[in-house]
């Protein structure tokens, strides 16, 4: 179990601060109010998503949500695990929160599969090593990987702490069994991730894997009190992945 000395001087009130939030064993305490606080998003729109977990019950529920976000952006299908392209996916409790676990975890809650995908984190690590500035963050929290000003160097892949971006090992076209023609395939040599849809927000509507969920994702402003994302983390406990990089993900887990 692990604590910050920060969070440990705000526990016991050296700071004065009244916002009881912590990290222990890797997972933010508090309320999802409180937590919002600690989080302070930067600007007055931040995009934010949060997944109902308890929602997620068979693999139709998992698989409707990334087919609808792989085939919108002609995410190919490559069969080698190693070399696989995946915008959003699944994986275990144990995989999704290695720092979270511990042996008081519920039991239930460890065997639940969980949606993983860019946390299009506040403070985006993978953005600072972009010797080109192919990946940067909009104000608005998104970060977007341009795939014509990528060279491939995948030093954004070793910065990213969550697996989130591929390289294209293989020409992604040939493995395309239907080509959208609203979005752009790209080549070999090129990295790509979730761009949380930004062509969609920018129109005013929601994130494909958010409308595909019916009602398990939540999507919307942070900073507005009534958004549904918002409220869903403030009405919920909620988690986020490996908080203790300070990376800031904006992709909340309700547990
Ligand atoms: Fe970058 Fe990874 Fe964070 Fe996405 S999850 S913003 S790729 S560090």
């Amino acid at each position: 179990m692990a604590i910050s000395r920060r969070d440990f001087l705000k526990v016991i009130g050296f700071t004065g601060v009244t916002s009881a939030v912590a990290t222990i064993g890797g997972v933010l305490i508090g309320r999802g109010e409180d937590i919002l606080k600690e989080i302070k998003p930067a600007s007055k729109v931040r995009w934010a998503m949060a997944i109902d977990t308890r929602q997620f019950k068979t693999d139709e529920d998992f698989q409707k949500v990334i087919e609808a976000c792989h085939k919108a952006h002609n995410v190919p299908n490559i069969p080698d695990p190693i070399r696989q392209v995946k915008w959003i996916w699944v994986d275990t409790f144990e995989k999704a929160f290695p720092t979270i676990e511990h042996e008081y975890i519920s039991e239930e809650i460890k065997k639940r599969k969980f949606l993983l995908l860019c946390n299009h984190c506040d403070n985006p690590p993978c953005v600072r090593v972009c010797p080109v500035k192919a990946t940067f963050r909009r104000p608005d929290g998104v970060v977007v990987q341009d795939m014509h000003r990528c060279i491939g160097c995948k030093f954004c892949m070793a910065a990213c702490p969550y697996g989130s971006r591929n390289y294209n090992f293989y020409p992604p076209r040939e493995f395309l069994s239907q080509v959208n023609p609203e979005y752009p395939t790209r080549t070999t040599g090129v990295v790509e991730k979730c761009i949380l849809c930004y062509e969609r927000l920018d129109e005013g509507k929601q994130p494909y894997c958010v409308e595909a969920s019916e009602g398990k994702m939540f999507f919307g402003n942070l900073n507005d009190p009534n958004s549904p994302v918002r409220k869903a983390i403030s009405e919920n406990i909620v988690i986020v992945r490996k908080p203790e990089l300070t990376t800031k993900p904006m992709v909340f887990y309700i547990i």
